[in-house]
């Protein structure tokens, strides 16, 4: 008899909780277990509330919402992750207002060149693209990577020449183009020595990657099969130079997902990232010390990348559908969506 009432409380207790809808509780959904859910960032870095008017910060919050709509649809209708994953990716690499496909930053030369990667929880399939100018939705590409080739990451010339063969949409580079990131290029470039020494490097950074706006997007996913995936696009950091490439095409740094533990995809500074393999190492503090997936998060994002100098976040979800947002930046662009269709969206540490 006690423990019939005590298994009608606990029920109702949960039953209260899924209908949560105010702001208090909607902390509750990232830490409850979900059939289905999405969890999506444009980026991180010193987004501060200051410096984001109104209709600015309204017009992130819309594209944010149309994007995770999109993958959060086809996760209702038994979609896959994988898909949710890649077409909520080309909604906002297409949005200017992000640091991927169109709205990519500047390179040192003036160029836009695009990284992305995208991996499957349940095969352990991977694609990854690099150093692309002219494919319009490089997340895309990376899929077609992952599905269609022996390999699983193309670069520059090679890269685009697959994308042509796989009849991905090629746009000229100047599609790239937009105002405010040109004028971020001349900004840095106005501020800093013409050439960087190894003994200068830290100063450099310091003063001109640090706090500059990333924007990289992002999206990891769990569909009603139980399979996760991740996956992250950005044109890098501002003026780039030599073919550098960051952390987002990197499986295991900038995406990866297993449906053993968790998907994750970063953003931030990433040769940091590339250094402490983020996203990986998330996964393996849960498959090895058994860590939940806000702890491995943490421990990562606010102690190791921190530690070693470096900033920047994390969206993950593990194959219960927990999600966690984790960053040490001053905000994060970022939505989530659970299977009861309830969304959360943020911009700013709160
Ligand atoms: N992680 C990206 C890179 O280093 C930049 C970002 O996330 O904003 O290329």
């Amino acid at each position: 008899m006690k423990n019939l009432f005590v298994s009608i409380l606990i029920f109702t207790l949960l039953i209260g909780c899924k209908k949560g809808n105010d702001p208090v509780e909607s902390k509750l959904i990232l830490e409850k277990q979900n059939e289905f859910a999405i969890v999506i960032h444009g980026g991180a870095g010193t987004i501060l509330k200051k410096n984001l008017s109104p209709e600015k910060e309204a017009e992130y919050k819309a594209k944010l919402e149309e994007a995770i709509r999109v993958g959060y649809t086809i996760l209702k209708n038994g979609g896959s992750s994988i898909d949710a994953v890649q077409k909520t990716i080309n909604v906002m690499e297409d949005s200017p207002l992000f640091n991927a496909g169109k709205g990519a930053v500047f390179t040192n030369a003036g160029t836009n060149e695009h990284d992305a990667s995208i991996m499957d929880g349940k095969t352990l399939n991977a694609g990854a693209s690099a150093g692309t100018k002219t494919v319009r939705n490089p997340i895309s590409l990376a899929r077609a990577i992952m599905d269609n080739s022996p390999h699983v990451m193309l670069s520059g010339n090679g890269a685009e020449e697959f994308a042509v063969e796989q009849g991905l949409q090629i746009v000229d580079p100047s599609y790239f183009y937009t105002e405010n990131r040109f004028q971020s290029l001349q900004k840095i470039k106005s501020n800093k020595p013409s050439s960087i020494k190894l003994d200068e490097k830290d100063a450099f950074y310091d003063s001109n990657i640090k706090d500059s706006k990333f924007g990289t997007v992002g999206c990891v996913a769990l569909d009603k099969n139980g399979n996760l995936a991740a996956g992250t696009s950005t044109g890098g950091m501002t003026n780039k130079r030599w073919g550098r490439i960051g952390d987002t095409p990197i499986i295991g740094a900038g995406t990866y997902a297993n449906n053993n533990t968790c998907a994750v995809s970063s953003t931030g500074w990433g040769e940091f990232f590339i250094r402490t393999v983020v996203a990986y190492d998330i996964s393996a503090l849960m498959e090895y010390k058994g860590l939940s997936l806000s702890e491995a998060a943490k421990k990562v994002i606010q102690k190791k990348i921190p530690d070693l100098g470096g900033d920047g976040g994390v969206i993950a979800i593990d194959k219960q559908g927990n999600m966690v947002m984790e960053f040490n930046t001053a905000g994060m662009y970022r939505a989530t969506m659970n299977d009861l269709g309830e969304l959360y969206i943020g911009i700013y540490n709160e």
